[in-house]
């Protein structure tokens, strides 16, 4: 038989002297001789079979080690060694891909140019025309907006401050989404221990991280959203009227004037332990945001609402114009609200 150069046979097995050599010295294609004096390599025609499996094998990728394993074998051997080689590829892949997946949202998370948005905001706590004292608290900076209407004697305005505090310290950088909604509930479940007996609460309140908005909410302090014109209320009242109402008990416009329509169903230092109403929401550029007690939104009608917050002016023009409708309408209760614009 005549054996073939190395030259010769690397064109007819399609693959580079290179490759030859190198499966040589691992043992997966020994030439059929060896020049003793010059060191040439010489192959058998026979070869070239074997020679151009092992070139796509390595074409797909597998290891030399694993080529090593099957490349004398049959050729069923042979298919079932890709098969299982395959299915660990693709396993990986799709392990590898959702470890992509969640590295690209952290990285957008922490990338400012990726997931910024900026917030412009205005808050505003006034004390009702009829009231001696306001037991209401709002807050508004670039991550926290917050609003609470405390009860239950001079204490309350204490708790009010202190659940707006309490949210201030959360440091939620490195949390995930679900990680962020534990956190600001397990923080609402110390207040709630810790206020316990001595005064009541509610707490209404937007915390961003990125582009994520993380609500917050117990009581009847309310988070209206202004998108497209459209104004909807993103809070449900944890009020007794409020329940008769979804129980088809009472009429809305009822409930509106109900002597009872202050009673809180839910609060923080309430008489049980209490369970926030808790949602993530994207911050998209051109939403407006209200946070509000009770003296706002209880004596000032949705319409008027919607009509102020639609209207020209920054946030602080727009809490300002809010706050004196409230007192137009007589201000029977004190009146936190909070004015937030989402931009880019
Ligand atoms: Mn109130």
């Amino acid at each position: 038989m005549e054996l073939l150069t190395i030259g010769a046979f690397a064109r007819a097995a399609k693959l580079t002297p290179r490759a030859l050599r190198l499966y040589d010295e691992t043992g997966l294609l020994p030439p059929a001789a060896v020049d003793p004096d010059s060191g040439y390599r010489f192959y058998e025609p026979g070869q070239v079979r074997q020679a151009r499996l092992i070139a796509d094998l390595r074409r797909i990728g597998m290891p030399l080690s694993d080529i090593s394993a099957v490349a004398g074998q049959a050729p069923a051997e042979v298919a079932a060694a890709v098969e299982a080689y395959w299915r660990r590829e693709t396993a990986q892949t799709t392990a590898r891909a959702r470890q992509v997946t969640l590295l690209l949202e952290d990285l957008s998370r922490r990338n400012p140019i990726m997931s910024e948005i900026t917030i412009r905001s205005a808050a505003r706590c006034e004390t009702g025309e009829v009231r001696e004292s306001n037991q209401d608290a709002a807050y508004a900076d670039d991550r926290l907006l917050a609003v609470a209407d405390g009860g239950g004697g001079p204490a309350g305005a204490q708790a009010s401050a202190a659940a707006i505090d309490a949210l201030k310290r959360l440091d939620l950088a490195g949390d995930t989404a679900a990680g962020l909604l534990t956190a600001l509930a397990s923080t609402v479940g110390e207040l709630d221990q810790e206020l316990r007996g001595t005064a009541i609460t509610t707490l209404t309140a937007i915390l961003r991280r990125g582009s994520q908005l993380a609500l917050v909410h117990i009581g009847d302090t309310r988070v209206y959203l202004l998108r497209g014109g459209e104004l909807s209320q993103l809070t449900h009242d944890h009020t007794w009227v409020q329940g008769q109402v979804d129980h088809g008990k009472l009429d809305p416009a009822a409930a509106i004037t109900h002597p009872q329509r202050a009673l809180l169903v839910r609060a923080l230092g309430g008489p049980n332990p209490v369970e926030a109403d808790l949602a993530l929401r994207t911050a998209l550029p051109g939403d407006r945001y209200l946070l509000c007690s009770d003296g706002l939104s209880a004596v000032v009608d949705r319409a008027a609402l919607q009509a102020a917050l639609t209207g020209p002016g920054a946030p602080g023009e727009t809490v300002q114009r809010l706050v004196d409708l409230a007192v137009e309408a007589g201000a029977p209760d004190n009146i936190a609200c909070v004015v937030a614009d989402i931009a880019n």
